[in-house]
């Protein structure tokens, strides 16, 4: 497993110096980049749904044919209507052409919106699943960078809707060029000058679209960061179990504070840039007008000087109107391409984002009395200047209950961090049956061992799916479940809830039921019972929300029911930790003494000190 940019130690949702991570810059590469993209994109949409393609596909093209089909036969109505000689039925004939030509071209129209709405819902939950998936093989590590957070985030915002935008901006320009054509092939018996000066005037447009689009996707990757700061106010502000501790110290207003100078930071960038933007349109806007204006003179001169006939000059009107739409459509087509291949490409960058090959493939080790060894071990958190853990040595043979005591920071959940292969050692060996982590198969291994972490997590699922989870392959056995919350002493109260097992725990949904922080952690230690294959057991301070009987209860039941199982406990009550096979003290990452409690008494070190202590406050 390699290691990722360095980061320290931080809450979800804070941010690093805006810019950390290089997006994409809209410059000479960004543009080269814009075919492949497209093409990933129409490989994305096309899988997504054939169908809805093709129909796209077609759809579009028959809406750029139509436009000029209209402007000609316009012509040939104000051409009838001159030429009648009192008889209309030439005209009326051309008039029903043309109603019936409108009427086709508002279907294809209305048919293209529904294609695309469909295919916008498919598309964006097809992308979702996809980062999703990306997430899953992602390792603490990754979840732990701000920077990977960061291009997450910015994958997770808006990569769900441009694929499909970008898709329909290369048909929509597709669709305008095919316009464009048609448009050419009429206009140019007026006067090829005319189809230049169409051209020419849009080319101050483009320029600006260009130039807008690549501003506002440098704003959006610059303020990831920022925006993603303001959706962990916001959680703090809006979420049940941040508002107990928020309403006691008055701590709304504050984070409410943040939350809007965030707000008027990132509001004041979108500001200057909304209007720029409209300002460089409108005087861009200017030049086609005055373009469409200087045409629509010398289309009326030619007409009055009898060089085109009136329906003609009808025709060409509408040509040159159309012309420009679909020249400023097809550049702001091709600008917006540019914007989304550049949304596109983060997500691409995360999509992209190697996974580590972190597991070997042994599924047994070559000695399997010899339990687990740690050697030498040490280990740094990415980017911490100092060890977590520095030269642990410990071993645990099978059956054996090994306690850990030590203060807070010293080490302890480090250590069941290393064990269970969230993290790698620095140096030194971890082995298990007398192989190497490392060469273990990921998942034989972590099967093997079952762990609860203090900060484990509350799944708003049913009771029994909650205890169930500790091995999701009998998730909704109901025995087990049973077997396992009686081992865990939840059964009694998990039983007396409305819908016994069935009922969904938490308050996230309707109908849940919230327990008591200690009810809770009995459902956790439930759940690593439910580990049925697990023979090395993990409890990081599994019992402080317990009363001190139900710990010592439940430690007394798992060691006769445990026999087999090897199990490393850290807790502070001395009362539990006395009964391991083996006691380690860690201090500042170190193991400085080691062996059983009576040993460690007359060795009269810290333990006993901290014993004696803890005995005193009983008295
Ligand atoms: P304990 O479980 O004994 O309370 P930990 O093993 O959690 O202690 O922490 C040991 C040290 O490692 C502490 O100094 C802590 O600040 C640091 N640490 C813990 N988790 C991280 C992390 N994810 N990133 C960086 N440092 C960490």
């Amino acid at each position: 497993m390699a290691v990722t940019a360095p980061s320290s130690e931080r809450p979800a949702g804070t941010s690093t110096p805006a810019g950390g991570d290089a997006p994409a810059r809209p410059d000479g590469g960004a543009w080269r980049s814009v075919p492949r993209t497209v093409a990933r994109a129409l490989g994305l949409v096309a899988s997504t749904s054939p169908g809805s393609t093709v129909a796209l596909a077609v759809l579009t093209l028959v809406a750029g044919v139509l436009p000029a089909g209209i402007a000609y036969v316009g012509k040939l109505i104000v051409d009838a209507v001159l030429a009648s000689g009192g008889d209309p039925s030439a005209g009326l004939r051309a008039v029903g052409i043309e109603a019936v030509l409108v009427v086709a071209l508002a279907a294809v129209q209305r048919g293209l919106s529904i294609t695309e709405s469909l295919l916008r819902a498919q598309l964006g939950q097809r992308v979702n699943v996809l980062i999703l998936k990306k997430a899953l093989t992602l390792d603490l590590t990754d979840f732990e960078d701000a920077t990977v957070y960061d291009r997450m985030s910015r994958a997770r915002r808006e990569a769900s809707s441009r694929p499909l935008a970008l898709v329909r901006r290369v048909f929509g320009l597709l669709q305008n060029l095919v316009s464009l054509v048609g448009v050419g092939v009429l206009l140019v018996p007026f006067s090829p000058l005319a189809v230049v000066v169409l051209i020419v005037a849009a080319v101050p447009a483009f320029w600006a679209e260009a130039r807008y689009s690549g501003e506002a996707f440098r704003l959006f990757s610059w303020r990831t960061p920022e925006t993603r700061e303001q959706a962990w106010y916001e959680t703090v502000l809006a979420r049940e179990d941040y508002a107990k501790e928020v309403q006691l110290y008055g701590l709304g207003p504050f984070f409410l504070g943040r939350y809007e100078a965030i707000f008027d930071t990132l509001y004041a960038a979108d500001r200057a840039l909304t209007i720029r933007r409209g300002i460089g349109g409108y005087l861009v806007g200017l030049v086609s007008t005055a373009a469409f204006y200087g045409a629509y003179a010398w289309i009326a001169i030619s007409a009055v000087r009898g060089t085109i006939t009136l329906g003609e000059m009808t025709m060409y009107l509408l040509l040159f109107k159309q012309g420009q739409s679909a020249l400023s459509a097809s550049l702001s087509a091709v600008g917006g391409m540019y914007e989304d291949s550049l949304y596109l490409a983060n997500l691409y960058a995360f999509l992209e984002m190697p996974v580590r090959v972190s597991s070997g493939t042994a599924v047994t080790g070559p000695d399997a009395a010899d339990g687990l060894r740690f050697e030498g071990v040490s280990f740094r958190y990415p980017g911490a200047a100092s060890l977590a853990l520095s030269d642990v040595s410990l071993h645990i043979r099978p059956g054996e209950k090994l306690a850990i005591v030590g203060e807070n920071g010293s080490g302890k959940t480090t250590l069941i961090k290393l064990l269970t292969r969230l993290y790698v050692p620095e140096s030194g060996r971890i082995l298990l049956d007398g192989r190497e982590l490392s060469e273990w198969d990921i998942t034989t291994l972590r099967a093997r061992i079952g762990v609860i972490f203090q900060d484990f997590v509350r799944y708003h699922i049913s009771a029994g799916e909650n205890i169930g989870a500790g091995d999701v392959s009998a998730i909704d056995d109901e025995a087990r479940q049973r077997d396992a919350a009686e081992r865990g002493q939840a059964l009694p109260f998990l039983s007396a809830l409305p819908e016994g097992m069935k009922t969904r725990l938490g308050r996230w949904f309707k109908n849940g039921r919230e327990l008591s922080g200690g009810q809770w952690q009995k459902v956790a230690l439930s759940r690593a019972f439910m580990r049925k294959g697990a023979d090395i057991l993990v409890l990081d301070e599994p019992t402080a929300a317990m009363d001190a009987e139900a710990e010592a209860q439940i430690f007394e039941q798992f060691q006769e029911t445990a026999k087999h199982q090897m199990a490393i406990l850290i807790s502070h009550r001395f009362s539990t930790v006395r009964r391991a096979d083996q006691i380690v003290v860690l201090e500042g990452g170190r193991i400085t003494e080691g062996g059983t409690h009576a040993e460690l008494l007359a060795r009269n070190g810290r333990y006993a000190r901290l014993f004696t202590l803890q005995a005193e406050g009983y008295r």
